[in-house]
């Protein structure tokens, strides 16, 4: 069984997730920590619960969700792993961090080092993580489905009552749309959704009450 711990980093309000197993293995997701301060929490939490950091992962690699990456990766060696987009597409993300009022050091950022690939699942210790590829609110979006334990982390795919922008470079309102219905809504009723930005929510509530794409 994978528990959930959510941090929320950042003047964006980003939902940082560390899954852990009883064994203290864990993968950090859209890790945001964006100064010493948040660093420290995030540190302080893997380190009191005596977890051992196996990868990050990346729903997408917008700035508000790699932030935390660098620091990571310095103190506990783990490398990122996210769909593959070119290096182009993240250097210009990583130039909009100013447009986002988010202070950055440019040269504090890592690239994914480890490519998922669509329905690829990642075992953490017994535990495994089915990656959905999910297009449409970024390039590479991909959502993390751990069907066992009944929850989906879907990035700024789908919010509660919402969905994520398609505005942005690389986006596409009918690939948002079709994840949404094709991928997102296909997974049963109960299945909790963790989205990257606000409250959790769960597929069978975003069917009927979902403000953008009910399903009709
Ligand atoms: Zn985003």
């Amino acid at each position: 069984m994978l528990n959930i711990k959510v941090f929320v980093f950042n003047g964006l309000s980003e939902n940082t997730f560390v899954l852990y197993n009883a064994k203290g293995q864990c993968v950090i997701v859209d890790a945001g920590n964006s100064n010493k301060t948040e660093d420290e929490m995030i540190f302080k939490f893997i380190d009191d619960n005596h977890l051992t950091p196996l990868m990050l992962l990346s729903t997408h690699l917008h700035i508000d969700h790699v932030l935390g990456n660098y620091s990571l990766n310095k103190r506990y060696g783990i490398s990122l792993a996210a769909y593959p987009v070119d290096k182009e597409y993240i250097m210009g993300v990583w130039r909009y961090a100013g447009v986002f009022g988010i202070d950055v050091d440019e040269n504090n950022y890592i690239f994914p080092e480890i490519e998922l690939s669509e329905n690829e699942v990642i075992k953490v210790g017994e535990d495994y993580i089915k990656v959905l590829y999910t297009p449409g609110h970024a390039l590479g979006h991909v959502c993390f489905y751990d069907e066992a334990d009944g929850f989906v982390l879907t990035g700024d795919t789908l919010f509660y009552r919402s969905v994520g922008r398609y505005d942005f470079p690389g986006g596409s309102y009918k690939e948002l749309e079709n994840s949404v219905r094709n991928c997102l809504y296909k997974l049963p009723d109960n299945t909790v959704c963790y989205p990257g930005h606000g409250r959790s929510t769960t597929i069978g509530d975003e069917k009927v009450y979902n403000h953008v794409i009910p399903l009709r």
